[in-house]
């Protein structure tokens, strides 16, 4: 090729570089550090309540207060408000007031799981299992014959409430779903991925020692009641009113023999989660616009409810803050700008047929940015205008952020949705961007480290924009 011709082509055409190539050896030992403490951030949080605590204990640390009415809401004060127990709303309020807008950083800290049924326990063949309902879309396939731990809450009727924490901690037995042996698996191996495992089937294990004498019956059932009676003071009635989850009973670790990503399970949303709380945690200065971020729950079954984004909590948190300067919540909003920080589907050349090469998020390739996502004809899209990616485009290149621009998969191959919509539907400027995924919802996924980093250094750089 001429030197011509090589100018021309840099000049003209698309060189998007494998982020490895850009970054420099001091970049990667900030790299390192910052996963470090994503993966702690990991262990400590595997459901959306125990997220949103340790949420607050990092937010604590840096001099977060939390939220209470009335309060003044002035230049630099460190804000939150955590929506019961699961969702927690942050803000460094900046140096210009309300009425200019707010950079928002919007994640969610729920993940796809196995809840317990309100009358989860029964006995069985002298086996004593925990009926489940899985949350958001799982492969169930994926969650038998695998090591899991519950978490969750027993909420009692005189308001007080019972943590339970079952296979968590080190020497503490796990719990399993069990699958079928491949030897009597002929008729099952015939049936399609998504319905050889029923869902009715996905009960945990819980014990098989009997109490009593051989002519009582239930007598497995009773020992484990007698159990969890022991440790939480808990009866059978009591799961009536019990927010119980079954996660996988594994920590998060380094993948590779070059350690470049991270495997666990709740990337999705968490890696942005944790991305969007810590770059609020570090801003050194007060920003010019107040920085708010979101760590919703729910997303995974639609963000409806009272802790999802669809919730009037967020409004009446963002309402309360602008009433202290005197500001009304939609001249706060109509000026906002939201990065909608979820997850998208790195490209996975086992499974080359679902993706489109040239618009597929790669792995270390950085922070994936999503015009819309969606199905079909863009379906349940915010679609986010050009304006607003160029806008974001220049933060990040500004910031000298990688990132890459992608769509989920093959147009009709599927689909997916976020928080956009939501925040989009609220007159706040929105994109979608995030960590690129391999075996998203998965009980556990694969991340590049890289792409870990630089979605938090995007996200840094949105709080910090001036206009
Ligand atoms: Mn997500
Ligand atoms: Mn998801």
């Amino acid at each position: 090729m001429s030197d011509e011709m090589k100018e021309l082509k840099k000049k003209l055409l698309t060189t998007k570089k494998n982020g490895y190539d850009i970054v420099s050896g001091e970049t990667m030992m900030a790299v390192e550090a910052y996963c470090e403490g994503y993966k702690a951030f990991l262990d400590a949080g595997k459901t959306e309540r125990l997220c949103a605590a340790e949420v607050i204990r990092l937010a604590a640390e840096k001099g977060y207060r939390p939220y209470e009415r009335g309060m003044e809401v002035k230049e630099g004060d460190k804000l939150y408000y955590c929506n019961r127990g699961k969702a927690v709303l942050l803000a460094h309020i900046g140096k210009e007031p309300l009425s200019t807008g707010t950079q928002i950083a919007a994640a969610h800290i729920d993940a796809p799981r196995l809840d317990l049924k309100p009358n989860p326990l029964y006995e069985d063949a002298e086996m004593a299992f925990f009926k489940t309902h899985y949350y958001g879309g799982i492969r169930k396939y994926q969650w038998v014959a695998i090591p899991l731990e519950l978490h969750g809450v027993v909420a009692m009727k005189d308001g007080s409430s019972v943590s339970v924490n079952i296979g968590a901690d080190p020497g503490d037995p796990r719990l399993v779903i069990t699958d079928l042996l491949p030897h009597l698996g002929a008729e099952q191996s015939k049936k399609p991925l998504g319905s050889a495992i029923p869902a009715e089937t996905l009960n945990l294990l819980l014990g098989s020692r009997p109490i009593g004498d051989e002519e009582d019956s239930g007598r497995v059932k009773l020992a484990v009641m007698k159990l969890l009676n022991d440790k939480y003071g808990i009866t059978e009635d009591d799961f009536n009113s019990a927010e119980l989850e079954a996660v996988p009973a594994v920590a998060a670790c380094d993948i590779g023999l070059d350690r470049s990503m991270i495997g666990a399970y709740g990337h999705d949303d968490r890696v942005c989660g944790y991305a969007a709380l810590k770059a609020l945690l570090d801003l050194d200065k007060t920003p010019a616009k107040t920085a708010v971020c979101v760590l919703a729950d729910k997303e995974e079954i639609g963000s409806d409810g009272v802790t999802g984004m669809q919730s009037a909590a967020f409004d009446t948190f963002m309402e309360d803050l602008c009433a202290a300067q005197g500001v009304a919540l939609r001249v706060c909003f109509e000026k906002s700008f939201c990065l909608s920080a979820d997850v998208t589907a790195a490209y996975d050349p086992d499974f080359a047929e679902v993706y489109e090469k040239r618009n597929s998020a790669f792995l270390n390739y950085g922070i994936g940015l999503c015009k819309y996502t969606g199905a079909r004809g863009k379906s349940g899209a915010s679609d986010a205008d050009a304006e607003t990616v160029a806008y974001v485009r220049r933060i990040f290149d500004e910031a000298g952020v990688i990132w890459q621009i992608a769509e989920l998969g093959k147009v009709d191959a599927g689909g997916g949705g976020t928080v956009a919509m939501y925040m989009a539907n609220r007159n706040i400027t929105t994109l979608d961007a995030g960590v690129p995924v391999l075996s998203m919802h998965a009980p556990f996924e694969t991340v590049s480290k890289l792409d870990c980093y630089e979605t938090y250094k995007g996200i840094k750089a949105v709080y910090e924009a001036e206009t």
